[in-house]
């Protein structure tokens, strides 16, 4: 006889959306107690957490397919910012009681469609009931070959700082989502404004890069919080200054557009967040070859800016005027 599940409404839909798409045998069919992996050989893993809270990190009404992939590429992100390969990852999820099996289909699937399209795995999780908000966390875990993951600490004094893709469009996207009658935004035609939802809806980690920024980059912070931010995090971090220019941000055009019709959204562009790119250090000697590798890669990556001895961020605008920040990135407290 062949007992499974005790028909919890836990199990049932454990088994209904989630084993599905943990096809991989280390999930072991979502089971047992825990998934289980043979520990890669001359590897080290990389761990890394992060959570999408319902009406802080997402809308509540947002397609659940896209909530899902945002919930695991905001992981896979840390990922590739670390210069590391996927190896899998876990999913606990909060539900306010009552939620549909709709919802959860469409999550599944999303979840599923980006654990194939990146190869990471759904390995297992945890499913429980809230009165509060949905709130999703992943962990993801990966692998780079021994005592090479890119730490934020190792970049030198006169390294290039940059930045893979565009920065801002996700800022821009939400606070076009947030007042769309801003006249900044008004300007836009129907193409660019889609253009700066989807980057806040959708990031694109950028793990095609992982094995360049293992080869070429002293440092690496994936951009979460706000450009300025995270580049003063991998600055004090490395125990240095950096340098940069708004000049040197490279922007898409549907944000270039709205920073022209009103210039002060520059700041927000600086340090809205969620862009989810990488900001990495690279010696001169190595940049041709990184900016060759990138190429490669088919992953934009500009230059704005350098390490310099000292510490925190400055920031040249316009005519090389330095720039003043009220705050430097998001933060949640
Ligand atoms: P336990 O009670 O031992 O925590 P569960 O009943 O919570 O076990 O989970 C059973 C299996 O289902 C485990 O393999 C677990 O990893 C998996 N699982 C539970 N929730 C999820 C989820 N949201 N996503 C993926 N796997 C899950
Ligand atoms: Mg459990």
């Amino acid at each position: 006889m062949a007992v499974r599940r005790t028909g919890s409404g836990e199990d049932r839909l454990i088994e209904r959306h989630f084993r599905p798409i943990a096809k991989d045998p280390a999930a072991l069919g979502l089971m047992d107690d825990a998934a289980m992996l043979a520990a890669p050989a001359d590897a080290d893993l990389v761990l890394t957490a992060d959570a999408i809270i319902a009406g802080i990190h997402f809308f509540p009404g947002d397609p659940a397919d896209m909530v899902a992939k945002k919930a695991l590429r905001v992981n896979l992100s840390d990922l590739a910012a670390k210069g590391a390969t996927p190896l899998g990852a876990l999913l606990t999820i909060a539900l306010p009681k009552g939620t549909g099996d709709r919802w959860l289909e469409k999550f599944a699937h999303g979840l599923g469609t980006d654990c194939a399209q990146f190869r990471c795995p759904l390995l297992g999780g945890d499913t429980v009931a809230t009165k509060g908000p949905v709130a999703i966390s992943i962990t993801a875990l990966g692998e780079v070959p021994q005592g090479r993951m890119v730490h934020r600490s190792g970049a030198k004094a006169g390294d290039a700082v940059m930045v893979t893709g565009t920065i801002g469009d996700a800022a821009l996207g939400l606070l076009a989502r947030r007042n769309p009658r801003r006249a900044a935004f008004r300007h836009l035609d129907r193409k660019a404004r889609a253009h700066l939802d989807r980057r806040y809806l959708l990031p694109q980690p950028r793990l095609a890069l992982a094995s360049a920024i293992r080869e070429h980059a002293t440092a690496a912070i994936d951009v979460s919080d706000g450009l300025v931010g995270d580049l003063a995090k991998l600055a004090a971090a490395s125990g240095l200054g950096a340098r940069i220019t708004t000049a040197g941000v490279p922007l898409s055009l549907p944000a270039a557009r709205a920073v022209e019709a009103e210039p002060g959204l520059m700041r927000t562009i600086l340090t809205g967040g969620d862009d989810y790119e990488i900001l990495l250090t690279v010696p001169e000697a190595r940049r041709a070859a990184f900016e060759a590798a990138a190429a490669a890669a088919g992953v934009p990556v500009a230059a704005l800016g350098r390490m310099q001895a000292g510490g925190g961020v400055e920031i040249l605008g316009e005519g090389g005027k330095p720039l003043k920040l009220a705050r430097l990135s998001f933060s949640h407290f």
